[in-house]
């Protein structure tokens, strides 16, 4: 018998390698971009002629190479960053594989220069499908400048799958962008048919992200930021009220390289899912840094995805963190407890606190059981009531398990801060009077509708239904999660009659429905008796339970929100339009008290924003 089976001459191995890491002119610019970023430059050019499909070229002033490395540099696995295994794990450079510049090399018609500061002269290579044409002495710079032409050549499936300019170029824009992003202390530039599109000089984070995406940034980012001997978070997340409908910037680096890891964007979207309407996405630019011998780049030829050794407490970091900031960013607009004329917005009250929510985690808990050993018993959280926010990135990611574990952190956030900070009850109490003095607070209701109040040396106007949306959700979360609504019982019940969809749901939320005021027995399959109401409702409980299942419907398809969340939004949304209108000051007042005290007081729990701020320097423009 014949032996068949033969070693593939390198060419082919290498244009099978070419399949993986270069799909299209994107990952040639970020393959190359990465290598400059490697070799030490602090000045790279990115030239780009007709999308990538005639010329990638990046020249940088980086270290350069030797005459004999210039050839090498193109075999499969010749990298200069690593020499045994064990190297894997103590990563810092953005290569390893060495299997770029081969790959790179079999599928186009590639040009090297390339000169080391010490050598006199430079090296010049030319070679085409692996096969190498000219290797020779040249005078060059210091550095290296490759240029790629003809991409795809020899691979006409790949090259005829190329789509048209605009989103081959916005592909490699987005490349170019994760390394700037990264790399804001190196200068960039970016070329393409011979205009300059971008110029970056060395500068900070934020004026990075400002530099690469428009001015329009400058206001709309908030810082994160949080250190631990385990992992150290900084960045800036958006506003929510600049989250975007369709695709979002969200940039996630770990150890300074850009990576898609749809459990850490679920972190961060997580912590927005209050705040922002369904299908909007937050913008975020998030470095994490933590021992890279916890983390796994290798898991993919691109290395964009990675696998972290402690998921869950990165997740749990990340999210607590991302959630801290945007409490931090609600309290910006405050109650100018001690107003004098022309104080300074910067002059916070003393008596302020920050509500920071804790970073707590129950060591018992394993994400990957649906039923968590929750510290507050709440079992049924457990219950797969939860869907995963959408999200460009974790189409096939199964998130149920994260959204207990997420839960388990809120439950005892929650309650260690009840504990420090009892201001959330549903009677406001006489002793927060103390905590929040509104009583110097200048205040009036427009139009039934709106409130105008001095808050820190402005105007502000606040939004009396989107207010009470806020206040009327958060303290029905407290009533589920620890203080139930005190039940009124009815000598008499009356009976209610819902459709049988409808009520299915009442049999199922029937405990939560008791800890909200509401006592509903059934009678039969869609006949319910109201055996008792909360104290003091005058509304027509056919019609507030109607509706806020009609809510509590649409938000359970709609929106990510967990079972408590979405019963709390849904009944606040029924019953803010059902008060009366405030009419002494004192009210106002007390209304007031009861927003500054939530945990987020400027925007609704179905994402509308509460408060309009109008600074004096805004006023003054008006009479300019
Ligand atoms: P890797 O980056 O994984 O090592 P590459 O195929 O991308 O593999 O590059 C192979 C080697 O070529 C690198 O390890 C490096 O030593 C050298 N090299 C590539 N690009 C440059 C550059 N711009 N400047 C200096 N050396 C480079
Ligand atoms: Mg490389």
């Amino acid at each position: 018998m014949t032996d068949i089976i033969h070693l593939l001459p390198d060419a082919v191995a290498n244009q099978i390698a070419a399949g993986e890491v270069i799909q299209r002119p994107a990952s040639v610019v970020k393959e190359l971009l990465e290598n400059a970023v490697d070799a030490g430059a602090d000045n790279i050019q990115l030239i780009v002629k007709d999308a990538g499909r005639t010329l990638i070229q990046v020249v940088d002033n980086g270290k350069g190479m030797s005459f004999n490395d210039a050839r090498l540099c193109f075999e499969r696995h010749a990298t200069s960053k690593l020499s045994s295994a064990d190297d894997l794990f103590h990563l810092t450079t953005k290569g390893f594989r060495g299997e770029a510049l081969a790959s790179i090399a079999a599928i186009a018609h590639v040009e090297l220069r390339t000169k080391m500061a010490e050598d006199s002269t430079g090296t010049l290579l030319l070679i085409e499908g692996s096969e190498v044409k000219e290797h020779t002495p040249t005078a060059t710079t210091d550095g290296t400048s490759i240029s790629v032409k003809n991409l795809f050549f020899n691979v006409p499936a790949r090259r005829n799958f190329l789509k048209s300019d605009s989103v081959e170029f916005g592909h490699i824009e987005e490349e170019f962008n994760r390394v700037v992003l990264t790399h804001q202390e190196l200068a960039f530039s970016l070329f393409h048919n011979g205009k300059l599109v971008l110029q970056l000089q060395p500068s900070n984070f934020k004026q990075r992200i400002v530099n690469v995406f428009g001015a329009h940034f400058q206001d709309k980012l908030f810082p994160v930021e949080q250190q631990t001997d385990f992992i150290n978070i900084s960045g800036f997340i958006a506003k929510p009220e600049n989250a975007k409908k369709k695709k979002s910037e969200q940039y996630m680096f770990i150890n300074r390289r850009y990576v898609r890891h749809p459990l850490l964007n679920y972190a961060v979207e997580t912590a927005y899912s209050e705040l922002i309407p369904d299908g909007y996405k937050p913008a975020y630019f998030i470095n994490l840094e933590v021992d890279p011998a916890t983390i796994d780049i290798n898991i993919s030829p691109t290395k964009v995805d990675v696998k972290l050794q402690d998921e869950r407490l990165v997740f749990g970091f990340l999210n607590s963190t991302v959630k801290k900031s945007l409490g931090q960013m609600s309290l910006t607009p405050r109650l100018d407890f001690d107003y004098e004329p022309g104080m300074d917005m910067s002059n916070m009250p003393k008596d302020m606190e920050l509500k920071e929510p804790v970073v707590t985690h129950n060591p018992d808990f394993n994400p990957f059981h649906s039923h968590p050993a929750s510290s507050g018993g709440h079992s049924s959280y457990g219950g797969g009531s939860y869907s995963k926010p959408s999200s460009s990135h974790n189409t096939d990611f199964d998130t149920s398990g994260w959204s207990d574990f997420l839960q388990s952190l809120k439950t005892e956030t929650v309650q260690q801060e009840q504990t420090e900070h009892p201001t959330l009850d549903l009677q406001p109490a006489a002793e927060t009077e103390e905590k929040a003095p509104v009583d110097d607070v200048k205040c009036l209701s427009i139009n039934k509708k709106y409130i105008v109040a001095n808050i820190a040396g402005g105007l502000s106007v606040i939004h009396i239904a989107h207010a009470r949306e806020r206040i009327l959700y958060e303290q029905y979360l407290t009533a589920m999660q620890q203080k139930p609504i005190t039940v009124q019982q009815s000598l008499f019940p009356e009976t209610i009659t819902l459709s049988p969809a409808k009520s299915e749901m009442v049999k199922e939320l029937k405990p939560e429905l008791l800890k909200l005021g509401y006592d509903l027995e059934s009678i039969d399959g869609t006949h319910f008796a109201v055996n008792g109401t909360p104290v003091d409702e005058e509304e027509d409980v056919q019609q507030v339970i109607d509706a806020f299942l009609e809510s509590y419907q649409s938000n359970m398809f709609l929106h990510h929100a967990d079972k408590e969340s979405n019963m709390a939004m849904s009944m606040a949304k029924q019953k803010c339009n059902m008060f009366k209108p405030m009419t002494e000051m004192c009210e106002i007042r007390d209304f007031l008290r009861q927003l500054f005290d939530c945990q987020l007081s400027n925007v609704s729990p179905g994402g509308k924003k509460i408060i309009h701020q109008i600074g004096e320097n805004e006023m003054e423009k008006w009479f300019d």
